[in-house]
């Protein structure tokens, strides 16, 4: 029951769009297919994986802008982010000129996901934990067993999210990263939304936002 991961980055933001593969059973994620379609169906196909649902950590347009265009040409479900970010996928059109993006269509979540919920990509169980602060509604997946997380837009190697946009809240976002996430453990490996992978050990060392010695 092992979990296989790949990361893509897409999009001019150099987002970091991941896919999940249950490697008994091939089936697969797509967390935060930001754009790029194609690049992102090519990843899939060289895995030999089949998608079977697009999760997502929260609405920015670098994280979703590839949703609609492939949940209608797989026929995935689209999980997530938690619903207090509907305010940012139904404010698609503006985050396009926000962003500098070219035009993407819209698409309605099938499921909002909530702080404590599972979701299932094949055989394997990710545990659903609500992080706000980056945006409202933003969600983190975990694997508890590989000691894995997807944390989006919360935590990068050596810094944390923008909290400057419309319901970012910096307190909300640092209570998440250290009563949420870092309790899971020092040894989980995580992927950020942007940038290299780091564990919550390193970052509780030498984050300068958020390590241990920073009080
Ligand atoms: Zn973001
Ligand atoms: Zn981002």
């Amino acid at each position: 029951m092992a979990l296989i991961y790949r990361v893509i980055p897409v999009t001019a933001f150099a987002q970091n769009c991941t896919i999940f593969m249950c490697e008994d059973t091939k089936k697969a994620a797509i967390i935060d297919p930001g754009g790029d379609v194609a690049k992102i169906e090519a990843a899939l196909a060289e895995m030999g994986a089949v998608a079977e649902k697009i999760l997502l950590t929260h609405g920015h347009l670098d994280h979703v802008g590839g949703t609609a265009e492939l949940a209608s040409k797989h026929q995935l479900p689209i999980i997530g982010p938690h619903k207090d970010d509907g305010f940012w996928i139904d404010a698609l059109a503006q985050q396009v000129q926000m962003f500098g993006f070219a035009p993407v269509e819209g698409f309605a979540p099938d499921q909002w996901l909530n702080d404590g919920d599972t979701v299932q990509v094949g055989n394997v169980e990710l545990n659903v934990i609500h992080a706000p602060g980056h945006t409202p509604g933003h969600v983190i997946f975990y694997q508890p067993e590989q000691q894995l997380a997807q944390v989006g837009d919360v935590l990068f190697n050596g810094s944390i999210g923008r909290t400057d946009f419309p319901k970012g809240n910096h307190d909300d976002l640092i209570h998440s990263i250290r009563e949420k996430l870092f309790p899971l453990g020092d040894e989980v490996r995580f992927i950020p939304g942007h940038g290299p992978e780091s564990t919550f050990g390193q970052e509780r060392r030498s984050n300068p936002f958020v390590s241990d010695h920073r009080g």
